[in-house]
């Protein structure tokens, strides 16, 4: 109940203005978030990477209305890639095609994301479309494989283990050679696509993970719980594979402890590092996910 009722105030507008603006909204958003800035961000890209942690970084957006905020958004992510490049950072960049303009003109977000392709590609990085809402879920995974057509192996998506058809979709990536972030999913489904029950998407979750690494094509194992990490953990010591053939991916500021053992043990862990002023829905699907942070979050409000 408290995931819907924190899933349903992420997209809350009036709530969401207040929020950004205020100084205690900031503040608190830092559990999360890594900073308002692209310094910011570099600068806590910089840090991880010298304790082994690889980077995605995100600027935060969504749901962009304008073509003019669109190519905003686009401009930042070409300082990302600018700044990976100069400063030499094991990072790469994650992207919500929302944020490029997808609701308002697909062809329009498509161009701009594959100019951000071309730019990591450039610089041997990497662009990592995050997935969204189930509305886009076939639009994002069509717009990667047309992209991953002209810039191979620049590019990836995401597949979430709730939806039924994740299984069918992982074939289709992986045929072509696409690299997939494997998550639960962040989003509020209707049963008759997603599995409602977290025991299933976990169960589903596993059996996916499994083919993935295995499959021979690289991919991201996102995911802080620790159950799933222990099978991984297990599986991959029995079948052999090797510990870099695939990477975990956590949240920042999310099992800071886990990234940092899995690093020690010699597994290859990716920190999903957001930045920016448009941090509201994103950190309500942090709450969602995990109630117990509203606890957390106000026990050190307090204590500051
Ligand atoms: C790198 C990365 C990228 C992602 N990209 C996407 C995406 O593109 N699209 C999408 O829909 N979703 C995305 N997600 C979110 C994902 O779908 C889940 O909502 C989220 O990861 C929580 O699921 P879980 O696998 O950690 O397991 P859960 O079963 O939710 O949690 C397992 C345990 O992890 C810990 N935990 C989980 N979440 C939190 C939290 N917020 N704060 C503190 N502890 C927590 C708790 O100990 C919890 O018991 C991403 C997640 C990661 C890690």
């Amino acid at each position: 109940m408290l995931r819907s009722f924190f899933i349903g105030l992420s997209t809350n507008k009036p709530f969401r203005s207040f929020s950004e603006r205020s100084a205690v909204g900031q503040r608190v958003s830092r559990r999360f978030v890594a900073g308002m800035s692209v310094g910011e961000a570099v600068d806590v890209a910089v840090k991880l990477n010298a304790e082994g942690i690889d980077v995605s970084l995100d600027s935060l957006g969504e749901s962009v209305t304008e073509r003019a905020q669109a190519e905003h958004s686009a401009a930042i992510y070409h300082q990302l890639l600018d700044a990976i490049a100069e400063r030499g950072l094991q990072a790469n960049v994650s992207v919500k095609l929302t944020q490029m303009g997808m609701e308002m003109d697909p062809a329009f977000a498509e161009a701009i994301v594959a100019n951000i392709v071309e730019h990591a590609a450039y610089i041997k990085s990497f662009v990592r479309i995050d997935m969204e809402g189930s509305e886009y879920t076939e639009a994002t995974i069509a717009m990667t494989e047309r992209i991953h057509a002209r810039s191979p192996g620049a590019v990836g998506t995401v597949l979430q283990a709730y939806l039924h058809r994740t299984a069918a979709d992982v074939e289709r990536l992986l045929a072509q050679g696409i690299r997939i972030r494997l998550c639960k999913g962040a989003y509020k489904e209707p049963a008759t696509i997603a599995f409602p029950e977290k025991s299933a998407v976990d169960a589903n979750y596993v059996t996916l993970m499994k083919r993935l690494v295995t499959s021979g094509v690289f991919c991201g194992i996102a995911t802080h719980d620790e159950a799933i990490v222990e099978q991984m953990r297990a599986f991959v010591t029995a079948q052999k594979v090797d510990k870099r053939a695939f990477e975990f991916q956590m949240l920042y500021g999310v099992r800071r402890d886990l990234q940092r053992k899995l690093v020690a043990e010699g597994y290859g862990v990716r920190c999903y590092v957001p930045f920016g002023t448009e941090w509201y829905p994103y950190f309500m699907r942090r709450l969602a996910e995990r109630p117990a942070n509203v606890i957390f979050l106000a026990k050190n409000f307090f204590r500051n």
